[in-house]
């Protein structure tokens, strides 16, 4: 049906996204990856409660003889730790997992970044089924194959690179999720448009009002788009080597304004809203793009309610100086991804800091 989406990822070890209302209750697509008998499903405090059961019951009814378990942590960023991991490796042990055990990371990205992590790890690596719960992990965490915790130094800097064995998205499990959470995933949905699908620009600002209502055929068509899009660009450059860095687009401004900013500030993904209009808005001072570009984007994002100017009582000096420590700034200048216009990303080295200072103060 036009609800049920497909998308199959390539590469050394290719995988399938499923996309469709109701799949969590889907049990026998669930244990189709349970090559062995121990399945650890892994979950948040706010998950958990609202899914893990219906999850452990599909499976357990196709494989009556399987060990299951679930294991929860407290939700949150906060709990992407090497503590939790722990914890989840703990489980695994008590469980007596082989290798050919399955994790269900059931949750966001934050359960989909450990559960995963942890898959890597556990016997030199098992099979992870991501079960992505917000937007985001759907169009963005759970493809691609990066895992990690963070640590006091940094976010995601333990991590692994371990696809998945499935990805399956249920988009009804949207329906619970706070209203603001939903608007930032949109932030990463319209990233992969102003990147390197200008019509999906068109498409978006079309059906912003069904997608926003959670239309399930619209959310799946939305969803699969960018899992496509980040499955080509993670397929060409795995290892993050090139061109998997215009998938920052908006991410060095956004990373620069939610550490400035700390705990209770703008989202993830209201950040990197606000970063891809200051990108663009470089963009067109370096002469790369038209403002009516940038306008274009900045009227998407509020489209979907999203924030496009910066927080006030931010420094421009304070966020420039964390601009030149972030990770992926590599060498002396500033590095950032820019745009020719909608669809037409690149990466450019070496951004005069004073342009940059210049944006930031518009
Ligand atoms: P999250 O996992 O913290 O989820 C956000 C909140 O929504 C949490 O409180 C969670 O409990 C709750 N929630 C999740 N699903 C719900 C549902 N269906 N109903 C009700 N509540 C629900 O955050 P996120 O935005 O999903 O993911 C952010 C994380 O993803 C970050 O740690 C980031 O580093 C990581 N990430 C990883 C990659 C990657 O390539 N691996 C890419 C992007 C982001
Ligand atoms: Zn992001």
């Amino acid at each position: 049906s036009a609800s049920h989406q497909r998308v199959e990822v390539g590469g050394a070890a290719p995988y399938r996204i499923d996309i469709a209302p109701g799949l969590l209750d889907d049990g026998a697509r669930l244990a189709a990856h349970l090559r062995g008998r121990h399945a650890l499903v892994v979950s948040d405090s706010q998950v958990a409660p609202l899914y893990a059961q219906r999850v452990r019951a599909a499976l357990a009814a196709v494989r009556p003889d399987a060990r299951l378990a679930l294991h929860v942590f407290d939700a949150g960023e906060a709990s992407k730790t090497l503590a939790n991991f722990s914890g989840v490796i703990d489980a695994l042990a008590a469980l007596g997992a082989t290798r050919d055990a399955c994790i269900y990371a059931l949750g966001g990205g934050v359960v989909g970044d450990l559960a995963g992590f942890a898959a890597a790890c556990w016997m030199r690596g098992i099979d992870c089924v991501q079960l992505p719960t917000t937007l985001l992990a759907m169009v963005d965490s759970s493809v691609g194959g990066k895992t990690a915790v963070d640590i006091a130094q940094g976010k995601n800097l333990v991590g692994a690179f371990h696809p998945p064995r499935a990805v399956i998205a249920d988009t009804a499990s949207l329906r619970t999720l706070p209203p603001r959470e939903l608007r930032a995933g949109f932030a990463e949905v319209i990233k992969y448009g102003a990147i390197v699908d200008a019509p999906f620009l068109d498409w978006l600002e079309a059906h912003a009002d069904g997608l926003l209502a959670g239309d399930d055929a619209l959310l799946a068509e939305a969803i699969a788009r960018s899992c496509r899009h980040k499955a080509a660009i993670t397929e060409r450059d795995p290892f993050e080597h090139g061109e998997r860095a215009l998938l920052n687009f908006g991410h060095t401004f956004g990373h620069a304004i939610e550490t400035e900013q700390g705990y209770g500030g703008l989202n993830h993904g209201e950040a990197v809203a606000v970063g891809m209009v200051l990108a663009a808005r470089l963009s067109t001072a370096l002469g790369l793009a038209d403002a009516a570009d940038g306008a274009r984007l900045r009227g998407l994002l509020r489209r979907f309610e999203l924030p496009t100017g910066l927080p006030a009582g931010l420094d421009p000096a304070a966020l420039v100086a964390r601009m030149r420590l972030d990770k992926k700034a590599q060498g002396s200048g500033l590095r950032f991804v820019l745009w020719d216009g909608a669809g037409k990303a690149r990466v450019v080295a070496d951004v005069d800091e004073a342009a940059v200072r210049a944006v930031l103060q518009d």
